[in-house]
């Protein structure tokens, strides 16, 4: 067993990833392209094992939030087209070339410094021109009376000489809500796409790859998965949201694993943990398990959360630390020192998931994943062997 494996650690099952892909395929028409989702280390899961992969898998492009998360993809190899999905600091455009990545746009300014920077190194840019349907977070206003304005500045961009529009999307803001008004502003955004699309054509500006579903639109519309869809979540193996839940076959590819480091017995009255906000109400036996809210163990958990030891559920007691939390072993007199702790995922007949473990913080199963802490490694596991680790704690180095 190694080291880290005495303390907490996250399982990535890499097939369930390619289940997800393939169940996502199944989807789609032929002709669709499948652009993978990989912003904020491919959701907590690790970019470097999940990327290469999807990759595998057969996806054709790949989704990042920003440069830097660019060319790490590059850097582990993966040469797939790239579309970063906000501004790049025009002092990084060098960046873009020498790597082959694509840019969004989110208005004329940036594309006039974009392309000034460009002239100057004599390249020619990849770009998808962004357009603001109704999240209003960035983008051309594509509707109304903004919309003009908008269309006009994108056919200055389509004349800039060092910036090639390859593709033009927008982004949904409750694809993933059943309710009338939800649905019905879905799609006013997709009727809004689709009219300044057409008049961008009509004016005979080149639209490239046309793009707007998340995965919440790649399972509720798919009239409007177009050129290529962009999903993030379910590729994970979780539901964009409960209404989303069951749409489709989904496997959750990460687990969240800890360890029993202590077993004893506290006598009526004694207190445990930081702020002394449990008092044990008679003799019991308490266990500490080496998780805590630096792992992504938040600390508003305290005293309302579950994990699983021995296939049982075991109630977290007294205030999360940082590095630890205590739990209550009175239903399982059998627990021992080193046992494991199932914080996420299956174990015997019960199981804990993401959104079992997001609806006990208020939150969403997007958040939960992406808090799993830097210094908990990533296991990944393919074909039921571990092939790597990621380990962040490693990866310092000297400028
Ligand atoms: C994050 C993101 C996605 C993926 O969203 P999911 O809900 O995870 O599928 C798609 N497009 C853009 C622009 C995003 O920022």
């Amino acid at each position: 067993m190694r080291e880290f494996l005495k303390r907490s650690w996250a399982t990535i099952d890499l097939d369930a990833i390619g289940r997800n892909i393939a169940a996502v395929r199944a989807r789609l028409a032929p002709g669709c392209r499948l652009m993978a989702v990989v912003k904020a280390d491919a959701y907590g899961h690790g970019d470097r094992f999940v990327a290469t992969a999807m990759a595998r898998a057969g996806v054709d492009w790949f989704g990042v939030s920003n440069i830097d998360e660019a060319v790490s993809l590059r850097r582990h190899g993966i040469c797939h087209p790239t579309l970063i999905f906000g501004p790049t600091p025009v002092q990084m455009a060098g960046l873009l070339s020498r790597y082959n990545i694509t840019q969004m746009i989110p208005s004329l300014e940036y594309a006039r410094s974009l392309q000034e920077i460009a002239q100057a190194s004599e390249d020619v840019l990849e770009v998808h021109i962004k357009l603001d349907t109704g999240m209003s977070r960035l983008g051309f206003l594509a509707y109304g009376e903004d919309l003009n304005r908008s269309l006009d500045e994108i056919g200055e961009i389509a004349k800039m000489p060092n910036l090639s529009i390859t593709g033009t999307f927008t982004h949904f803001a409750v694809a993933d809500e059943d309710d009338p008004e939800s649905v019905a502003f879905t799609k006013l955004q997709f009727q809004r796409f689709q009219e300044a699309l057409s008049q961008l054509e009509e004016r005979g500006i080149p639209t490239g790859i046309r793009h707007c579903c998340n995965s919440a639109g790649v399972i509720n519309y798919p009239e409007m998965h177009l050129d290529m869809v962009r999903p993030g979540v379910i590729l994970y193996g979780l539901s964009p949201s409960a209404d989303c839940q069951g749409r489709m076959p989904l496997s959750p590819a990460m687990s969240l694993y800890s360890t029993l480091t202590l077993v004893k017995t506290v006598a009526a009255g004694t207190t445990l943990s930081y702020g002394r906000i449990f008092t044990a109400p008679h003799k019991m036996r308490v266990g500490t398990v080496s998780i805590g809210y630096a792992d992504g163990f938040e600390r508003n958990l305290s005293g309302k959360a579950k994990v699983l030891i021995r296939g049982k559920f075991a109630p977290v007691i007294g205030r999360v630390c940082m590095d630890q939390l205590m739990v209550d072993l009175t239903d399982i007199p059998d627990a021992q020192e080193l046992d494991l702790v199932t914080v996420v995922g299956q174990d015997g007949e019960n199981a804990i998931s993401f959104d079992d473990f997001a609806a006990q913080s208020d939150t969403v199963n997007y958040e939960k994943i992406c808090l799993v802490g830097k210094r908990v490694p990533r296991v990944y596991r393919k074909g039921g062997m571990d092939i790597g680790v990621a380990e962040y704690l490693k990866k310092d180095f000297d400028l």
